[in-house]
C-alpha cells in the first residue's frame, strides 16, 4: 500500500528518495520547480541531463515519460524528470498527465526508491487547472502498481494544497 501526504512548501527542501522535477523536454533547465531543483541541487544534475540527452534523447525527453539523475546537493538520492503536458482546451491531454505519474512511479520502483516527492506537474507554465491536475495525480497514484511506500504531493501555495487535500479527502 502507498501512501500518500500531502505538504504545503518548496519541494527542494524536502527530504526523500526521489524529488521529482516537472522538467521540459529539452532537460537542460527551465524556471518554476525545474529551475528551483537545478539552483538547490547544482551543476551535477545538469551534466547528467545533458548526458542522457545526448545520448538517448537528442529529440528531447518526449511528454509522459520518465528519467532519473543524481539529486546533486538536494537532500534526495534521485531526481526523477518527467515531462507533463501543456494544457489545452481544443485536445484531452488527461492521459499524458497520468502517465507522468506512472512512468514516474516506474523509475522509481526501478531505482528503489521508496519514498518519492512529486510537485503539481503541468500546473504552472503549462496551465493545467489545478482542481482537475489535483484529481489526475491523486487517482493516477492511487491506482498504480508500485512498491513506493511513500507519495508526497509537495504543494507550493495553500490554493494548490486545499485542491489537492479535497481529492485525497
Ligand atoms: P509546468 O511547466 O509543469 O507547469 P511549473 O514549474 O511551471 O511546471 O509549475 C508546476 C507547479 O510547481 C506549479 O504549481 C508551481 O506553483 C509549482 N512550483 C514552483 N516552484 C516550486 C517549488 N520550488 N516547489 C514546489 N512546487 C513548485
Amino acid at each position: 500500500m502507498t501512501t500518500i501526504s500531502l505538504v504545503q512548501g518548496d519541494i527542494t527542501r524536502q527530504s526523500a528518495d526521489a524529488i521529482v522535477n516537472a522538467a521540459n523536454s529539452s532537460l537542460l533547465g527551465g524556471g518554476g520547480v525545474d529551475g528551483a531543483i537545478h539552483r538547490r541541487g547544482g551543476p551535477a544534475i545538469l551534466e547528467e541531463c545533458r548526458k542522457l540527452r545526448a545520448s538517448h534523447y537528442g529529440k528531447g525527453l518526449p511528454t509522459g515519460r520518465a528519467i532519473a539523475t543524481t539529486a546533486g546537493d538536494l537532500d534526495a538520492r534521485w531526481v526523477i524528470h518527467t515531462v507533463g503536458p501543456v494544457f489545452s482546451t481544443t485536445e484531452d491531454r488527461s492521459d499524458l498527465l497520468a502517465s507522468c505519474y506512472r512512468e514516474s512511479l516506474r523509475v522509481a520502483d526501478e531505482l528503489g526508491a521508496r519514498t518519492v516527492a512529486f510537485p503539481a506537474i503541468s500546473t504552472g507554465v503549462y496551465r493545467w487547472p489545478m482542481e482537475d491536475a489535483a484529481r489526475i495525480a491523486v487517482e493516477t497514484v492511487r491506482s498504480a502498481r508500485t512498491v513506493v511506500e511513500e507519495v508526497r504531493f509537495v504543494l507550493f501555495d495553500e490554493r494548490a494544497y486545499e485542491a489537492f487535500a479535497r481529492q485525497v479527502g
